[in-house]
């Protein structure tokens, strides 16, 4: 079978591979139809993380059982289905607290497991023709209707971005009539800004400098603010002082509210060489977010911070420490969360909503590819040109 294998720094090769044996009693094999690039592959293609070169990518994976093991119950070949990035084992004391990003058992080396990626355990990844699903009882989400069909592009989303976004919102309280800002108009920040739209926030800013990806964020009902265009701190200052009817509506003291409710990082660590504005410091989302958050608001960080990194630019990037300006947390009584997602929590729910016509994740695709083009297309999506947001390898018969 072909598959996308990570060969080194900004070096993806499509390779033969051996197509994954015939299941463990426990395990299935998919017959993949969609599988997406993620911008946490970015990660492994700039060298942030320690992958030995030879590993099959691709932790967003869609399509149709192929086989199953002897003691797989619910799950049997021609179902379709999408897997959560995250592999789990359902079991033990994190995941039977819903806490799948940090099963304790399908790793040796960390609580965290996941399809072709760095320090996530011995799994292929999905960007290949086939894969093999552990424990697949657990670890695939059925999906009704056929491969290609109207939900295809919808239902790929269910593998990480879209629950991503969502665990953003819900980290960063975002609910009805919340003010929102998100970081980030890459597919994790789209996701984290139709999520917010979903849960009822009265306003939504989406912070990036690519006007495509900005434009994607006003379709989903978000103000775009562009960094070029000055500090996006002050510029949601600025707007929101300008707005009448907001200023209207004050409690004694709310003027001094200038920031919004709930922030979400949907960057994470893209530092390293690039001479680019928002990456010459990796500290400056974090920086930013708590400027704008308001007091007793809330700060939810999807995107990721890798460590140890090597060969990044900074020391404290080196040892993977992001300077956060705790005094300030503390003085606003800010509530900070993180982490992987669990993408079992969201899934079916948001499964549902895309079956109900309530949301259409798929409005990020920006490219579909067949495999031998992914070389390419890691290429484009890294620097971020020609509109490159959400690209889909498909494998239609
Ligand atoms: P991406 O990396 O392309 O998106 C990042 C976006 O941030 C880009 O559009 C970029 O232009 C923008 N950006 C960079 N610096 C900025 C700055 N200083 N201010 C504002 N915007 C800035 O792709 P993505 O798939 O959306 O991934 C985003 C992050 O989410 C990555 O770190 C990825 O690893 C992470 N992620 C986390 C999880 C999780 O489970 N927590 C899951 C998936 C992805
Ligand atoms: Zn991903």
């Amino acid at each position: 079978m072909k598959a996308v294998v990570y060969e080194g720094e900004r070096n993806m090769q499509v390779n033969d591979w051996e197509r994954p044996a015939k299941a463990g009693p426990r395990d299935a094999v998919l017959r993949v139809t969609t599988t997406a690039i993620c911008g946490s592959d970015l990660h492994m293609y700039e060298g942030r993380t320690p992958l030995e070169p030879g590993h099959v990518v691709g932790h967003e994976i869609m399509g149709v059982v192929e086989e199953v093991g002897e003691a797989v119950s619910s799950i049997r070949k021609g179902d379709r289905v999408v897997l959560p990035f995250n592999i789990a084992c359902g079991f033990c004391h994190n995941c039977t607290r819903g806490y799948t990003n940090m099963c304790l058992t399908m790793n040796a080396q960390q609580p965290h497991a996941a399809y072709g990626y760095a320090g996530m355990g011995p799994y292929q990844g999905g960007q290949a023709e086939y894969v093999l699903v552990p424990n697949a009882d657990f670890n695939c989400l059925k999906l009704p209707g056929e491969p290609f069909d109207e939900w295809e592009e919808d239902f790929i989303m269910l593998a990480d971005v879209f629950p991503t976004g969502y665990f953003g919102a819900e980290l960063a309280h975002v609910g009805p009539g919340r003010s929102v800002a998100v970081f980030g108009a890459g597919p994790v920040g789209l996701m984290a800004a139709l999520s917010a739209s979903l849960k009822g926030a009265s306003e939504i800013y989406v912070i990036d400098f690519i006007p495509e990806r900005l434009e994607k964020a006003r379709a989903f009902g978000a103000t775009p603010i562009n960094v070029r265009d000055g500090d996006p701190v002050e510029q949601i200052f600025q707007l929101r002082q300008a707005n009448q009817a907001l200023q209207q509506r004050l409690r004694p003291g709310e003027e001094k509210l200038k920031g919004v409710d709930c922030v979400i990082d949907a960057v994470g660590y893209q530092a390293r060489d690039d001479q680019d504005y928002s990456r010459e410091n990796p500290t400056q989302v974090l920086d930013n977010m708590v400027r704008l958050v308001n007091a007793a608001g809330h700060i939810g960080i999807v995107g990721v911070y890798i460590a140890p990194d090597p060969g990044a630019a900074s020391d404290s990037a080196r040892k993977g420490v992001f300077p956060l300006p705790i005094a300030e947390f503390f003085d606003k009584a800010v509530t900070v969360g993180m982490g992987q997602c669990p993408v079992k929590q969201f899934n079916e729910y948001l499964r549902d909503l895309i079956i109900m016509g309530r949301a259409k994740p798929s409005q990020i695709v920006s490219h579909r590819i067949q495999i031998d083009q992914a070389p390419d297309a890691y290429e484009k999506f890294d620097e971020r040109i020609d509109g490159y947001t959400k690209v889909l390898i498909q494998f239609r018969e």
